[in-house]
């Protein structure tokens, strides 16, 4: 199938790690590493508290930032909660049904779909996370859960705003703190080829060709070349390797392919 060549995406999800201090000075550690490639798209993905001063302090040539989560509704009596419209302008991206959420925090197809529509009327691209359990790769379901996944949280989203969003495939058996199996780049290639190809079934072939679909699960900097090189991989979602600016930077170097 055809598809655009995108900036490569790499998404450093730092889960309920750091506080504003540690996260600033990650961010300073990173910024001495990393430089401003032309064909690499970085992203950090702090916590929701950290998004505020950091985004004082990025260099926006190389960084962008993206919140794990947040609430579906724009406003209201939701103690506890933080909204999109209250991160509109602080963040380009949210993760949105990150395995961790829909396991431990029972976010169903329904949530995860208000999550995404959420997003979007907030001017926040998500990148939706998808995946099938061990289990459910056990039962031979992977292809059913993808479809699930997809064409759910795509629901009430146009063409258009299809095409601007990001899929992270996430097989929950190759996440490192759920057990951490390395997916082969072979199975990467059938996953990734298989929810574009419900992309096309749905919104066609040119919102197809546009959407950003990346891997996640145990990448790091020695096996993310593997993952990128895969077709159709327009990216890699990191979790553990994130949090170490060494592997993070050797991550972001290895991605970076145009030499200018
Ligand atoms: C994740 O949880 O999104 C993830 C990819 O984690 P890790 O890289 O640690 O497997």
């Amino acid at each position: 199938m055809h598809h655009i060549q995108h900036r490569t995406l790499i998404v450093g999800n730092w889960k309920m790690h750091l506080n504003v201090a540690q996260s600033s000075l990650l961010v300073h550690r990173l910024n001495q590493r990393i430089k401003a490639h032309r064909d690499v798209e970085v992203v950090l993905a702090p916590s929701l508290l950290a998004l505020q001063p950091l985004s004082r302090e990025i260099d926006r040539r190389k960084f962008r930032l993206a919140s794990q989560n947040a609430y579906h509704k724009d406003e209201g009596a939701f103690t506890g909660e933080v909204s999109y419209t209250m991160l509109r302008g602080l963040i380009h991206y949210s993760i949105v049904s990150h395995s961790e959420r829909r396991l431990y925090f029972n976010e169903t197809l329904e949530v995860v779909r208000d999550k995404v529509t959420a997003c979007v009327r907030n001017g926040i691209a998500p990148i939706v996370c998808v995946g099938e359990t061990q289990e459910e790769r056990r039962q031979g379901e992977t292809k059913q859960v993808l479809h699930d996944q997809v064409t759910s949280a795509l629901a009430n989203l146009t063409a258009d705003e299809v095409a601007g969003i990001v899929i992270a495939y996430e097989p929950v058996w190759a996440i490192s703190t759920f057990g951490g199996e390395i997916a082969k780049p072979d199975d990467v290639a059938v996953a990734l080829a298989y929810i574009r190809e419900q992309v096309a079934g749905l919104y066609g072939d040119h919102v197809a060709a546009s959407v950003r679909i990346l891997y996640g699960g145990s990448v790091d900097e020695n096996s993310v070349r593997g993952y990128l090189d895969v077709k159709g991989c327009d990216g890699a979602l990191v979790g553990s390797a994130s949090l170490n600016y060494h592997r993070f930077s050797s991550i972001v170097e290895k991605a970076h392919v145009l030499h200018s």
